[in-house]
């Protein structure tokens, strides 16, 4: 009898590889490995790895409107496949992971907020794609850090092209005006994203955050794109 119920119990195993050996957030060790960080020094305003700490040029020139963007890991390799199943091939068993490597990283900088909300998507998107991958990961982290998720506060009005293959100008120019925010007067807000690549939807929402009375905002995004 005990020994049916014991099959029943199906231990866990890498996500990934499927090797029940030395599990983290659900990966393997030997996946874990291939997944790298940024390499530092980084930008203290967009994170983006620069030759000596401080703020880079892009920030200097441009002043943007987030106070900071935080990701955790390079957008490249295992990480980037991961991702694309977990957006595009419906592959939501990622999302305790990739709220893990978020929420490691929010508590080793210490970051503190009054709001915790997402990147929202367009509605049309919304229902092609059947759920907003960003904020599956938001409120995954919201269960474990014990605070509410807002879904109200950022909406996006207008459907835009993807931004994949745009370069920077286009991609501004691209998002522009396409975001609403909710009353966030003198609020600190986190918004969380999943892939950041040059930054340019970051400052978009954080701008249009910043007009309605945002004191202070930070992204957190999964990965980011290193060039
Ligand atoms: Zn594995
Ligand atoms: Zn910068």
């Amino acid at each position: 009898m005990f020994g049916s119920i014991g099959d029943l119990i199906i231990p866990p195993r890498c996500l990934v590889c499927g090797s029940p050996q030395d599990l983290r957030y659900g990966l393997c060790g030997k996946c874990l490995s291939l997944i790298r960080s940024i390499p530092k020094p980084l930008c203290d305003l967009c994170g983006s790895p620069i030759g000596s700490p401080g703020i880079c040029l892009t920030c200097q020139t441009h002043n943007p409107p987030f106070n900071r963007i935080i990701s955790s890991v390079e957008y490249n390799g295992l990480i980037k496949e991961i991702i694309h199943a977990y957006k595009y091939r419906k592959a939501t068993v990622f999302k305790k992971f990739l709220a893990s490597l978020v929420l490691d990283s929010i508590y080793e900088e210490q970051v503190s907020f009054d709001i915790l909300t997402f990147v929202p998507l367009h509605w049309t998107r919304m229902i092609q794609r059947g759920y907003n991958q960003s904020a599956l990961i938001t409120k995954e982290m919201a269960q474990r850090m014990r605070v509410q998720i807002r879904y109200d506060v950022i909406k996006k009005n207008m459907n835009t092209r993807a931004q994949v293959g745009l370069n920077r100008k286009d991609r501004r120019r691209n998002v522009r005006g396409s975001f609403t925010a909710s009353n966030v007067h003198n609020k600190s807000v986190l918004v969380v994203d999943d892939v950041v690549t040059t930054g340019e939807t970051a400052s978009e929402i954080a701008q249009t955050l910043k007009n309605a009375g945002a004191k202070y905002v930070v992204f957190a995004s999964v990965a980011r794109a290193v060039s």
